[in-house]
């Protein structure tokens, strides 16, 4: 298996955040940004990071635990603006390989604008 390189200098969401990758920003504060999913899996797809660089899941640090619950909390924000509150939405973070991780930048993928099946699969 080869070795995953989770660093902040290699990674594209970081890019992203610095304006060195170009992406469509929907919504952008002092801790996260959002932005449109390049290859969406629904009518609407955004993902939401923090805006620092937490490789997974299993990384989020006892110092992290305050941004990450504010991340949670701006996705109500977020939802209402782009106008999916209310009938619903999907989120996902995907942790690791099985999950299907390959951005290795914590993220919310938020799905909406079509009904979506349980269980996930
Ligand atoms: P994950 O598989 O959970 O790591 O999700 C990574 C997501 O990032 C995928 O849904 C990709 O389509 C998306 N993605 C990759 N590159 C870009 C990019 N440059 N701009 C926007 N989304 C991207
Ligand atoms: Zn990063």
């Amino acid at each position: 298996m080869t070795e995953i390189d989770m660093r902040a200098e290699n990674c594209l969401f970081c890019k992203i955040i610095n304006r060195e990758i170009p992406a469509d920003i929907v919504y952008e504060d002092d801790d996260v940004l959002c932005f449109k999913d390049i290859n969406p899996q629904a009518p609407v797809h955004l993902l939401v990071i923090p805006k620092k660089h937490i490789p997974t899941m299993n990384d989020i640090s006892e110092e992290d635990i305050a941004l990450m619950g504010r991340m949670t909390g701006k996705l109500q924000k977020i939802a209402e603006q782009e106008g999916f509150a209310e009938k619903g939405y999907r989120t996902v973070i995907n942790t690791n390989r099985s999950a299907g991780q390959v951005v290795w930048h914590i993220h919310y993928h938020v799905l909406a604008g079509k009904g979506f099946g349980w269980p996930p699969g």
